[in-house]
């Protein structure tokens, strides 16, 4: 059970990583999108990242070395998915080290609301790592797309003083990131308005 436990915090399914966006939070941001989602939010703009076997397998300790070498291009990461809370133990990994030998920011999207993820037994630990939390299943009936919120019953919780709802409300809805080999890639809260 242990060795369980420590396998899960040592990999993250992984389904995308970009290293420089401007539409997932405030600034210049790296972006983690996990993969896996079991909640089935109907509408939802990602279903590729649903599916636990898609993606694929990466160490939280190679990630996070990703992450560093970013530091003095970047202002922090964000973590969407896919539900990140589903992956917690390695979330947590993730992050903690974040916190402990960066001073990049932190936000995350979750799909869980705030009074779900109180059940968490690590819940604690991770929002301690978290500076801005956007919490709550996509709901197309109450569409919103802006200020980094999908619909409008997702709740915004600032863990930290780092950010307020003014820099979430100044990032841009969506962008288009064309990689090094040409891939393109539609981000942001309001992708569609590129379609
Ligand atoms: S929680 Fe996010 S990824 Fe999962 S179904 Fe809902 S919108 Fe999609």
């Amino acid at each position: 059970m242990a060795a369980e436990g420590a396998r899960r915090s040592r990999r993250l399914r992984l389904h995308a990583f970009i290293p420089h966006s401007r539409a997932n939070g405030p600034g210049c941001r790296a972006v983690v999108w996990v993969q896996g989602c079991t909640l089935g939010c109907p509408g939802c703009f990602n279903p590729e990242t649903h599916d636990f076997r898609g993606g694929q397998w990466v160490g939280v300790d190679e990630l996070f070395e990703c992450i560093r070498a970013l530091q003095g291009t970047i202002e922090g990461i964000t973590v969407s998915g896919g539900e990140p809370f589903q992956q917690r133990p390695a979330l947590l990994a993730l992050l903690q080290r974040v916190r402990a030998e960066t001073d990049l920011s932190v936000l995350v999207f979750t799909g869980y609301t705030w009074d779900e993820i109180q059940r968490f037994r690590e819940t604690a630990a991770l929002l301690s790592c978290i500076d801005v939390l956007i919490a709550g299943r996509y709901d197309e009936r109450l569409r919103l797309a802006r200020d980094l919120r999908g619909s409008a019953n997702k709740t915004v919780h600032l863990l930290t003083p780092r950010y307020g709802l003014h820099d979430l409300q100044l990032t841009p809805v969506s962008e288009v990131i064309i990689e090094p080999d040409g891939t393109v890639v539609i981000s942001g809260i309001d992708p569609l308005r590129w379609q």
